[in-house]
């Protein structure tokens, strides 16, 4: 089995409850006012869904549309739109796209091409981040931004370190992740490209659990999924679904409870998400 059997958890209620004491760095997530059912989303919206999803990130969804997308989505006949001028648009070039597609037709497809042209690779960032150096000594300043999102809407329901029991309501019980709000049955993507390391029954409350190995001491967890599709020893790309998100193990009702890793240590996720 693999590293969280040997770390020396005393208590049932699981990968949530370990006393010993961290340092803190506590980063509040922005409440998500898309929260909630949305049958019409707007094109800013459907941008920063997209960028979210894509492992962009929602604040650089946000910042793409901020920044001149949303414009040309409103005006679709415009020329920096067009891919279709016989491929020759830089557009269509950097993207690897079909130029023969024209653009009018659909502003969502518009809002992916755009998005994946302008995007760096994400995986290659990471890989560059951690080749020269171990994950735990990468400043938070360069490892923001560096892991994908591991849903596609990301509302932080209850944050990492130390937080009131959920269950015994008492105070001082260390959060070994962050918990994002997932009906159950959610898509879960791998936060970025790695290799499975464990896929199955945490026995300290984790229930379905799901651990990548990025590399360089990096790891993520994703936990009381009510089912997973990859095992021990598969390699997967950032933003594979790799489970369905549930409430196995030790909670209190639908969530994603998801780790940061750092050489064994769990970190504050959002000082890499
Ligand atoms: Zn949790």
């Amino acid at each position: 089995m693999t590293t969280q059997n040997t770390r020396g958890r005393r208590r049932a209620s699981g990968p949530v409850a370990e006393l010993r004491p961290r340092a803190v760095a506590r980063v509040d997530l922005p409440r998500d006012s898309r929260a909630g059912t949305r049958r019409r989303r707007s094109p800013l919206q459907q941008v920063a869904d997209f960028a979210a999803a894509s492992g962009v990130g929602q604040k650089a969804g946000v910042a793409l549309a901020a920044t001149g997308l949303i414009m040309t989505v409103a005006l679709p006949g415009t020329g920096a739109l067009t891919a279709s001028e016989g491929g020759s648009s830089a557009a269509a070039l950097a993207a690897g796209s079909q130029p023969e597609i024209a653009v009018s037709a659909s502003a969502k497809v518009d809002f992916s091409r755009m998005a994946v042209s302008t995007k760096a690779d994400p995986d290659a960032k990471l890989r560059q981040l951690l080749s020269a150096q171990s994950a735990g000594s990468v400043q938070v300043e360069s490892s923001k931004g560096t892991l994908g999102a591991p849903l596609s809407s990301m509302v932080s329901v209850s944050p990492f370190g130390y937080r009131i029991d959920p269950f015994t309501g008492g105070y001082g019980e260390f959060h070994r992740g962050r918990d994002f709000a997932a009906q159950c049955g959610t898509d879960v993507f791998a936060a970025a490209s790695g290799k499975v390391t464990f896929a199955g029954w945490h026995p300290y409350g984790g229930g379905n659990r799901v651990v990548i190995d990025h590399g360089n001491g990096l790891e993520t967890t994703y936990n009381h999924l009510s089912s997973f599709n990859v095992s021990v020893g598969q390699s997967v790309n950032r933003g594979d679904v790799i489970a369905l998100s549930g409430t196995t193990g030790a909670s209190t009702g639908c969530h994603l409870h998801f780790e940061v890793m750092v050489n064994g240590d769990v970190v504050e996720p959002l000082g890499w998400l």
